[in-house]
Order: structure tokens, then C-alpha cells, then sequence
């Protein structure tokens, strides 16, 4: 194998996730994106997910009717000449965490903004955790076909509350009931939207020329002027494309369209094709790794269970960092320090579930896990180095589990700590008592837990309240301290899934004062995988 058939396959893979606020319309626009890569036939196909917004009980059976199962999670399709991989975030708000460990496996994410709400809550969240990894962000106006707020204002917005620089690429003609197109300032083009095509890939219909004399016998000498005043406005106040600052996550390009009408997404797709960046170096404990390393790699960012009940197990899903996964081959486990045979890995092509042949930098490979893969782990030929930066959150949330059947203790046991493991929860033993404490981000969790404790475990187990209002990872050098304060602070210490050294707060003053006591002694709000 050369090393340049490595190369050239990694160069031209984009893999990315979207970023936004409910109902701002990433599944619609996912539809679309599959439409223009030809892997589904047409739009509609796509599950709506209207789930979401459920009450939090019947959350198994929502996902099941959402339609989102492990294929789902990763939609390959090509697109011009290039491969895209594109990975699912979970909608709800309580899986907050497993959006950000996606985001620690793509190189690129797509911005979706409502064009009549701007810039909302948990696209400010999410825009913060890109910009850990500077992660650079192509953004997308959407429903300009509805009547939205003044698409300056809405640039300004991003601009101020979001800390970036936005560089039109394509600019709106009209707005709501009297949105035309968009003109597109790089190639100086106006493309005309015509309504009725959004279940298919629409027309293509270009002008050339903003004021030719064909844009004005099609829209009008008025709508023409205005616009030019508009565009000429915009090309002064607003930054230039640049794909360095672009790449550094200092600008973002914007693109005006409607998901719903499936106009504007050719146009986004098309620039992110060209300009999004391709598989990117990853850091580990012992060096850099590039996408044109010859030998393969990759970490788990993700587990989930297989929704489908005839397949119990899980999927963890890695990210090839570098080199070529084949069926059949052998690769490390370094974490556990054994060579695993991985036959059955699965694939994501949007049109062709089939099991994987071969997968490159920037893919996403599925394996089959039951029980020995966690979150954060890492696969190579042989070397011994682990990825770094698969965050865990401290939980917001704390309940004490209590059994329905005191006798299914190891059973409850074995099921927290296979949960915790795949990051459904984290769970907490405290030092000086029995409990078992389970943490989250948000509610919701909580249920899952519960019922996948039953279905999976066979076992009930109802929750409580504890007192217990945060947690931090405790780190310190200095054994004898630690060991002083492991003594002295005892009874608001337990350790987590994994085993490490974890302070349980019952008040944030408490914590704080903690803190204060023990100055040498770091509290983490997060620990790396
Ligand atoms: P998500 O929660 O971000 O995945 O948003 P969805 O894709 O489910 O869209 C939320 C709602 O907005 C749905 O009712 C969509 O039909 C609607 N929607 C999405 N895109 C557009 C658009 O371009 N124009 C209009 N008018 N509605 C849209």
C-alpha cells in the first residue's frame, strides 16, 4: 500500500456535523444534503423528529419512531469528487454531551441559523465547544423563504454574540412570499429559486451579471436596483472570503437559503465541498497524528445501543484518524493492550448499508461492542498512544438508585458501570457509604438509564433524591497531600465509573470553600477519556 493511495483518499473526505438550535431545521436540511448525494430518491424519506419535544417518559419509543438508529448516526454520500461523512448530534438538549463528542471527531461544522430568530441558546453552547478545537464553521441562513429579520442584522448578530467574522457568500433577493434567490458574490451570479421543487434537487437557473439585461427582464428593473444598493452595501461593511481565517475558525462563510424548498443548499454544499478542510492532525499522549500517516488509527467518540431489538449489543463508533481500515484486519486495543480481530465492521454510505470493505481518513467505521470498548479509546497497529481531548462533563444532575429487588445488586452493578462506560451516565460510589449515585447533564437521561436497566440488565430500580449538587475530578501531585485530603474530606468523596478520584458537592458554596481549603488541589470540572 502506498503511501500517496492514503493521501489522496483522506484529501478528499469532508467530515463535518451541524450545529443549531431546535427547529432551526437541520433535519430538513439533512434531507436535502442526502438528496444531492443521491442517497435517497426523495425528501420525505427522512423521519421527522418531532419527537423531540416529547414528554421525557416514552423516550426509547420515540427514538424507535424517530427512525434514529445506529445507521443514522453517520450518513456517507459522495458529492462532486469529493466523500462526505456527515455525523448525527442527538436533537435533545440532555445529550448535550455526546453532541460534544461528536464534534471532537469532525473537522468542520455546519452553522444553521433561523433567519427570523438568529442567533439562539444552544448554537451559542455548541459554537463554544468548536471553538476548543477551532473547528472551522460554514454557516447557513435558513427559511428565507419566510418573512425573517434583515439579513445584515442577522449577520451582525452572529458577528457580536458568536465572536466571528461573516463573510457573505451567496446574498438573499427578496425575503418571505417575495424571496427570488440569492445572488452569489463570488461568481458573480444570480440563481433563481422557484418554489414547489423542495422534494427533489431543483432547477439549477443561473443569470450572469448582477444588472445584466436578463436579471432585469427577470425581476425587474426595481428589484434589480435595490438590489445592487443592497449588494453594494453589504461588499463594504461585511469581510471578504478568506479560506486561512476561515480554516482557523476566525470567519465563517454564510449562505442565504430554504432547507424547506431545498434552495440555497446547492449553493452552501458547494462551497463546503471546496472550501471545508479535509481530514485534520489529531494530538495524542506521544505525537501528532497526521491523515497521511501510512499506519491506521482511530478513537471511539460515541456508543450506542442498537435499536433495532433483535440486536442487543452496541456500536461504538470510530474515527479513523489515519491509515486504512480492511475487513478481517488486526488491530490494538491499546487501553486493554490487546490485538483485536475486527471482521464486521459497519459502514455508513447513505444508499448502501453493506458492511465495510475498507474505510480511510475522516470515515467513521461501526464495531460491534459488547462490553470492551469505551468512549475515548484508542485503536492502532500496535503503538502504544491514546488520543487526547474526548471530554467528559461533571453531571448537573444526582440521584441515589434504590432496587425495586435487593437481590439483583450485581446485576445493577455490572449495568451501571457497562452505562457509564459508554457515557449513557456516570455513576458515582461514595467513600463512605453504600450508595450508588447516578449523574447527568439532563433529565432525560435519568429515564434512559432506567429503562435500559430493565430491558437490558432485568433489573428495576427506582431513584431518590441525594445531596449532591456538583462534582469535580480531583488531581494532585503530591501524594501526601492527597492522601490528607482523601482523610479529611472523606465524606464527599467517591470515585466514578472509571475509577477516579471524584469530589461530590452537596452545595456549590460547599465546593467553593473546599477549593479555597485546598488550594494545591485541582478541581476538574471535565476528565479526558
Ligand atoms: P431541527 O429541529 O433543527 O432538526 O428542525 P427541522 O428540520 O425539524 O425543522 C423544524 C421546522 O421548521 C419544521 O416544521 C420544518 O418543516 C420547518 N422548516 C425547516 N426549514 C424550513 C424553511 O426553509 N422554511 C420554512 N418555512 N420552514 C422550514
Amino acid at each position: 500500500m502506498s503511501d500517496s493511495q492514503i493521501a489522496k483518499a483522506a484529501d478528499v473526505r469532508r467530515t463535518f456535523a451541524i450545529i443549531s438550535h431546535p427547529d432551526a431545521g437541520k433535519t430538513t436540511i439533512t434531507e436535502k444534503l442526502l438528496l444531492f448525494g443521491n442517497a435517497i430518491q426523495m425528501a420525505g424519506s427522512v423521519k421527522s423528529k418531532r419527537a423531540d419535544r416529547h414528554a421525557t417518559s416514552d423516550w426509547m419509543k420515540m427514538e424507535q419512531e424517530r427512525g434514529i438508529s445506529v445507521t443514522t448516526s453517520v450518513m456517507q454520500f459522495p458529492y462532486k469528487d469529493r466523500m462526505v461523512n456527515l455525523l448525527d448530534t442527538p436533537g435533545h438538549e440532555d445529550f448535550s454531551e455526546d453532541t460534544y463528542r461528536t464534534l471532537t471527531a469532525v473537522d468542520s461544522a455546519l452553522m444553521v441559523i433561523d433567519g427570523a430568530k438568529g442567533v439562539e441558546d444552544r448554537t451559542i453552547k455548541l459554537m463554544e465547544v468548536c471553538r476548543l478545537r477551532t473547528t472551522p464553521i460554514l454557516t447557513f441562513v435558513n427559511k428565507m423563504d419566510r418573512e425573517t429579520r434583515d439579513p445584515i442584522e442577522v449577520m451582525d448578530e452572529v458577528e457580536t454574540v458568536l465572536n466571528i467574522q461573516c463573510a457573505p457568500m451567496t446574498w438573499p433577493i427578496g425575503v418571505g412570499k417575495g424571496f427570488k434567490g440569492v445572488y452569489h458574490l463570488l461568481n458573480d451570479e444570480i440563481h433563481l429559486y422557484k418554489q414547489g421543487q423542495g422534494n427533489r434537487i431543483p432547477d439549477d437557473v443561473r443569470i450572469k451579471g448582477l444588472d445584466s439585461p436578463e436579471a432585469i427582464e427577470v425581476l425587474g428593473e426595481d428589484l434589480i436596483e435595490e438590489l445592487s444598493m443592497e449588494v453594494e452595501l453589504v461588499r463594504g461593511a461585511s469581510h471578504e472570503f478568506d479560506l486561512e481565517a476561515y480554516r482557523r475558525g476566525d470567519l465563517t462563510p454564510v449562505y442565504f437559503g430554504t432547507a424547506m424548498g431545498n434552495f440555497g443548499v446547492r449553493e452552501m454544499l458547494d462551497g463546503f465541498v471546496e472550501y471545508a478542510p479535509p481530514p485534520q492532525s489529531r494530538d495524542t499522549d506521544t505525537r501528532e497524528v497526521t491523515a497521511h500517516d501510512e499506519r491506521f488509527t482511530g478513537f471511539v467518540f460515541k456508543i450506542q445501543a442498537n435499536m433495532d431489538p433483535k440486536h442487543r449489543d452496541r456500536v461504538a463508533f470510530l474515527r479513523v484518524c489515519s491509515g486504512k481500515y480492511e475487513k478481517n484486519m488486526k488491530m490494538r486495543h491499546v487501553r486493554i493492550n490487546k490485538d483485536v480481530k475486527i471482521p464486521d465492521a459497519l459502514t455508513f454510505m447513505a444508499a448502501d448499508r453493506s458492511h465495510v470493505e475498507e474505510a480511510w481518513p475522516g470515515d467513521i467505521i461501526g464495531l460491534h461492542n459488547h462490553g470492551t470498548i469505551q468512549i475515548g479509546d484508542t485503536f492502532t497497529m500496535g503503538e502504544d498512544m491514546r488520543f487526547t481531548g474526548i471530554p467528559h462533563f461533571a453531571p448537573e444532575l444526582f440521584k441515589r438508585v434504590r432496587l425495586k429487588d435487593p437481590l439483583k445488586m450485581k446485576a445493577l452493578q455490572k449495568g451501571l458501570q457497562q452505562l457509564s462506560e459508554e457515557g449513557a451516565t456516570q455513576v458515582f460510589q461514595p467513600f463512605d457509604n453504600n450508595d450508588l449515585i447516578v449523574g447527568a447533564v439532563g433529565t432525560l437521561q435519568f429515564d434512559v438509564v432506567a429503562h435500559r436497566l430493565k430491558e437490558e440488565y432485568k433489573v428495576e430500580c427506582m431513584y431518590e433524591a441525594v445531596n449532591v449538587q456538583t462534582a469535580r475530578w480531583i488531581y494532585c501531585d503530591d501524594t501526601k497531600m492527597l492522601e490528607d485530603f482523601k482523610r479529611k474530606a472523606s465524606a464527599n468523596l467517591a470515585y466514578d465509573g472509571g475509577g477516579f478520584l471524584t469530589y461530590i458537592a452537596p452545595t456549590r458554596v460547599n465546593l467553593q470553600l473546599t477549593q479555597e481549603r485546598w488550594p494545591d488541589i485541582t478541581f476538574r470540572a471535565t476528565r479526558e477519556h
